[in-house]
């Protein structure tokens, strides 16, 4: 690998940047709306693992639009000198980005949120306020307070958040902008609120301090296009009022454009990035599932860009610059582009971001790798199973001097990882598989293949301690948890399959016509449908829940795969469940009814896949309790779960074996 540009520094205005690598602002919430410690530890590996620019996550610049980061919380000011302090001795420049999400925010007293016009966001689905120009002032007026506090604290530079539909976006927006006055109707009016905010930031920070915007088409129709997005960088260029552009995608009526999943090829924004990038005079940024320095390198060789964002990459792992100016790009641990745990922790139950490869998000100090302390003895450690929860926790292991033999009943490693890469469109997911067995390997894990352990073969192995990582296997008992003393009738003919099954089968063999039962709503019922659906199926996708696989909605997958499913022959029945399954059909009724009711109905079906909850793989400890040898239970075979439990319980038992 040659890197000709990547590398090498760059003048954002004012400042100058030791590299090429960018952090977009992405919202972690790990301060809970203010900049604390856990937050700062999360910025202080990133600068530590040598990228250039970090831009903050939103800072919310008013009490209308509360947000991760609030520049009207107490006690913020401190916690930003603390972050400066951490992350300035490693010369990673930090910005911050500014934010008002108009209509997508509702204000903390309970009032309605501020916009250009009544125009509802189609998330929050509150119709908001249009600003009088007392509003519009205030508000350019707190960009600018807020721009010139951060400067105060001791960063380097703003960024004006103007995409994704936010304030600066509803009013550039003939869809969100209704307005007849000076700020509505042209091109120019609604650019005039964008142009006060930058003019009154630029003019509340010095000549040392960077200023710069995120603009983003936002592909609606009669929206913000491609060169609307060119015109409005023109304006604010020709006016000497900004030092840089980030180029971005999306916005909320697109939402999964923004953060693309597996699903997006690597750099799938730049058909409309890199025209915006290219006419740009000062540097952009763009962004778009890049990982590695190799594939930015090229962006800027091309001339597509002169800074490329590696965010999810930097999630993954934060020594990604490091490892690779050392000669280590292999060693870099991968994003997968799974969104489970970045974006779907965010907008999951948890309201906090996480990463399903790289557990230590948000507990940089006590879990990453560096953390690790290593073993006071070095002993012996037998891992009975190689899916990623049983490879990480050799690979922690390892790493802290134990010496770790791994037996696998396969012939390969990746354990469920193996089969879910079998889908359509989720191939990538195994790149954290390969990843793990490269570094078990590297760091001399004694890895056995073919071969499967009982109880008298592992006391036989006379281990100083046992991690049973032995995974869960599909639970083919026919019970929707809707209905759970109704089981499915015929659940035991031949045509009906688990996904496991499904995938696995080789040659795939084609149907016409098939049904998908999902009692899980996660991304295995997505990937037997359109694995049959690829083979030429007409597929019934039968679940008992409210939307179609719920578990990915907030990882930003349900809606991407329901846009490939509906080029196929595919019917989707919500709130419905199985009831028999005959020789070539199936009876369906929805779940508010009861099996007796004239409503139910038949659909063809040459063959039926049941997707329920796994049942764990726990013989082994339950024959191994009493045995005296130290065991721990970890993965789905502690409970069946998904792929971010695993690798952190593999993570956590690693590190405490
Ligand atoms: P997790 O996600 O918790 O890592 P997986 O199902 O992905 O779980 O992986 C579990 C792995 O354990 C599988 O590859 C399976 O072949 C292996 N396994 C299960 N039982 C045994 C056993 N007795 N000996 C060796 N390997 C086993």
């Amino acid at each position: 690998m040659s890197l000709t540009h990547i590398h090498t520094p760059i003048r954002l205005g004012p400042v100058e940047v030791k590299n090429r690598v960018v952090r977009t602002a992405h919202a972690t919430n790990l301060g809970g709306g203010t900049m604390n410690d856990a937050l700062i530890g999360y910025h202080r590996a990133r600068a530590e693992g040598g990228a250039g620019l970090s831009i903050v996550e939103i800072l919310s610049v008013h009490p209308t639009t509360p947000a991760t980061l609030n520049v009207f919380m107490p006690g913020i000011e401190e916690g930003y000198r603390k972050l400066v302090d951490a992350v300035r001795p490693h010369g990673m420049k930090l910005f911050q980005q500014l934010w008002h999400g108009g209509h997508n925010a509702l204000p903390l007293d309970g009032s309605p949120p501020w916009s250009a016009s009544d125009v509802p966001s189609p998330t929050i689905g509150v119709t908001p306020v249009p600003m009088t120009q007392a509003m519009i002032d205030e508000i350019v007026a707190a960009y600018a307070d807020t721009a010139r506090r951060c400067e105060e604290w001791g960063l380097d530079g703003v960024e004006i958040h103007c995409a994704h539909g936010y304030l600066p976006a509803q009013f550039l927006s003939p869809n969100a902008n209704r307005r007849t006055d000076a700020y509505g109707g042209s091109f120019d009016g609604r650019m005039r609120f964008m142009r006060e905010v930058v003019e009154a930031v630029r003019a509340a920070v010095s000549p040392g301090f960077a200023v710069g915007v995120r603009m983003a088409p936002d592909l609606s129709a009669n929206g913000v296009g491609v060169e609307e997005v060119m015109r409005a960088v023109a304006i604010l260029e020709e006016a000497r009022l900004i030092d840089f552009v980030d180029v971005s995608l999306g916005d909320y009526h697109a939402f999964p454009k923004l953060i693309g999943a597996m699903h997006e090829p690597l750099g799938y924004e730049m058909p409309t990035s890199a025209p915006v990038a290219r006419a740009a005079r000062t540097p952009a940024i763009v962004t778009g599932r890049f990982r590695t320095l190799e594939e930015a390198d090229q962006v800027i060789r091309a001339g597509d860009a002169d800074l490329v964002a590696l965010t999810r990459a930097h999630i993954a792992d934060p020594d990604l610059v490091r490892k690779t100016l050392a000669g280590h790009p292999e060693q870099v641990r991968p994003c997968i582009a799974c969104n489970q745990g970045c974006v779907g922790g965010l907008l999951g139950p948890a309201a906090r971001m996480g990463c399903t490869v790289n557990p230590a998000v948000g507990a940089e100090d006590s879990l990453e790798d560096r953390a690790l302390t290593p073993a006071p003895s070095p002993r012996k450690i037998l891992v009975v199973g190689g899916g990623p929860a049983g490879m990480e926790a050799a690979r922690v292991a390892a790493l802290r001097g134990h010496r770790v033999v791994l037996a696998e009943a396969a012939d390969d490693l990746g354990g469920a990882l193996r089969i879910a890469a079998r889908a359509p469109q989720r191939h990538g997911i195994a790149d954290i598989a390969v990843w793990l067995e490269q570094e078990i390997y590297r760091l001399g894990v004694e890895v056995r293949l073919s071969s499967y352990l009982s109880a008298d073969d592992i006391r036989a192995e006379a281990p100083d301690a046992v991690i049973l990582a032995t995974g869960a296997l599909p639970r083919m008992d026919g019970i929707q948890l809707s209905h759970p003393g109704e089981p499915i009738a015929g659940i035991d003919r031949p045509h009906v399959l688990s996904s496991w099954d499904l995938l696995l089968e080789r040659p795939p063999r084609r149907v016409s016509h098939a049904v998908v039962v999902d009692d899980v709503g996660h991304y295995e019922g997505i990937a037997a449908a359109e694995h049959l659906i690829t083979l030429g199926a007409e597929v019934h996708f039968v679940t008992r829940h409210t939307a179609f696989a719920h578990q990915m909605e907030a990882a930003l997958s349900s809606e991407p795969a329901l846009q490939r499913l509906a080029r196929g022959r595919f019917h989707l029945h919500l709130r419905t469940r199985a009831l028999s399954i005959g020789p070539d059909s199936v009876t369906l009724v929805p779940t508010f009814l009861p099996a007796t009711d004239p409503h139910l109905f038949q659909v063809p079906a040459e063959r039926v896949v049941l997707v329920s909850h796994n049942a764990p793989n726990r013989s082994l400890a339950d024959e191994l309790a009493g045995s005296g040898l130290p065991l721990r239970l970890i993965g789905d075979a502690s409970t069946p779960r998904f792929l971010p439990a695993a690798i952190r319980e593999g993570r956590l038992a690693g590190m405490e074996v």
